[in-house]
């Protein structure tokens, strides 16, 4: 109590204690049914034993702005421990921040305890970036602590109330973004809030407040003192959000880009692939949009090619043989990028099989295409093909044959194979044993 007190009379920061706005449903408009099963029962359960329980942060905004939440996340007053005690599917987790994963059917709720301002007791590095805190607080102080006044929202699905501190239903109402307290300490404690800011604005079609704005060109480079495994996860986040392009679009436009995010490079000064690059990330937002799948496979495959198209060239113009050269271009390139993107070995694998499967899909004479077509990965390579042919870097005929040989059933495939020239055998064994190796045995 006291501690409590002593830290919201002497720090400037702490936030002026003010009652919450409860606004009813009839003014928000977000019924029960639009939260998962799963997360109304644990918020239920929580209550039913005194605690209380709120849906929080990214579904509540995403209900009201109309969207459908990716997952639910609830805060309580409860301990992990307490919580831990309630559902028997159940495990603490984190290290950072200590929370609970409840699953319930296929869900997965993530539970957390109300936390305090970081006002005194986190730990930051030299430049002021919160390390750790781990000090749990009232609803009022976890409140504070989130990032946008648009996350820091919290539903009741039992009163169909939302408890909002800071104006977050009137920001979103009116498509602003905007920063709990002050922009800059809050980018100071946690450099990632500048990228979530673009990501946030970008998603949800909003203007970032000018104030918050305005310091993410001055306070970019502080994204040198991330984690590169957390750079990659808010990246991956932002890539597969539904809405990359605009988010990068944004990002550039913010000068957050230059030097900082490894990735963003990549993706924004290729000038041999930036129409392919471009490319698979409409084509991505498409697909997450239409609710399908994507792969963090897929979408690195893409961003990297070019740049193993080029390293691939040049050895072959230092007469290395095609299918060890390209071996060795994709290991290149992965060797250079995996440490700097923080790709993970599966990730990094994944990348691979697209890759390979490229030459042998552009290859098909003989009954070739018939093992193709069997390959494990074969359908993201053809994915992978057709973004090549739309970006003009292969024949659209040759993506065309593909797209009928799939439909066709054996006979028909079988037609359309292109028989072995027999010039072809002799050539080849001609040139065996040196030379200059062999083109159609190298791509398989
Ligand atoms: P989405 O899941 O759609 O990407 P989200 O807002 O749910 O968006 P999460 O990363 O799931 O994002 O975080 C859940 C909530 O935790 C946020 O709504 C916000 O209130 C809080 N939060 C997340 N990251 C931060 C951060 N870096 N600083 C402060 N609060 C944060
Ligand atoms: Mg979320």
């Amino acid at each position: 109590m006291i501690r409590k007190l002593l830290r919201r009379v002497f720090s400037k920061d702490a936030p002026a204690s003010h009652e919450p706005a409860l606004i009813p449903v009839a003014k928000h408009h977000v019924r029960r049914e639009s939260i998962s099963p799963g997360a109304r029962r644990t918020v239920t359960r929580l209550q039913e034993h005194g605690h209380l329980a709120y849906v929080v942060g990214g579904a509540v905004r995403d209900l009201l702005a109309g969207l459908s939440p990716k997952d639910f996340d609830v805060a309580t007053d409860a301990t992990p421990e307490q919580v831990r005690g309630l559902f028997r599917r159940s495990r603490i987790i984190g290290r950072r921040f200590r929370i609970v994963h409840v699953m319930d059917g296929g869900e997965t709720i993530e539970v957390s305890t109300f936390r305090a301002g970081i006002a005194h007791e986190a730990e930051t590095d030299e430049h002021g970036r919160v390390l750790r805190d781990n000090v749990f607080g009232n609803m009022e102080e976890d409140a504070a602590r989130r990032d946008f006044t648009i996350n820091a929202l919290y539903y009741d699905p039992t009163a169909e109330t939302i408890t909002d501190f800071h104006h977050g239903v009137a920001d979103l109402k009116q498509k602003t973004l905007r920063i709990i307290g002050d922009p800059r300490k809050r980018y100071r404690e946690d450099p990632v809030r500048l990228l979530r800011a673009v990501r946030m604005a970008a998603k949800l079609g909003l203007a970032i407040d000018p104030a918050a704005r305005a310091p993410i060109r001055e306070m970019a480079e502080l994204l040198e003192n991330v984690p590169a495994a957390r750079l990659f996860d808010e990246m991956l986040k932002l890539l597969i959000s539904g809405h990359a392009v605009e988010c990068l679009r944004q990002l550039r436009e913010e000068g957050l880009h230059h030097g900082l995010l490894p990735l963003l490079d990549v993706i924004m000064e290729q000038p041999l692939g930036e129409r392919f690059v471009w490319l698979s990330l409409a084509n991505t937002d498409a697909r997450v949009n239409a609710g399908k799948r994507t792969s963090p496979g897929f979408l690195f495959a893409t961003l990297l090619w070019h740049e193993v198209l080029a390293a691939w060239e040049a050895r072959k113009e230092q007469g290395e043989m095609p299918f060890p050269a390209l071996h060795a271009a994709m290991d290149e390139v992965l060797d250079l990028q995996a440490g700097k993107l923080a790709i993970t070995r599966r990730i990094a694998a994944d990348i691979k099989d697209i890759w390979v499967l490229q030459p042998r899909l552009e290859n098909r004479v003989g009954r070739r295409p018939l093992r193709v077509v069997e390959q494990p990965r074969f359908k993201a390579g053809y994915d992978f093909l057709l973004l090549r042919a739309e970006s003009g870097e292969v024949e659209a005929e040759l993506a065309e044959w593909w797209t009928r040989f799939i439909d066709a059933n054996t006979e028909e495939r079988l037609a359309m194979l292109t028989p072995e020239k027999k010039p072809a055998r002799k050539r080849r064994r001609r040139r065996k044993g040196g030379g200059e190796g062999n083109e159609a045995e190298a791509a398989e």
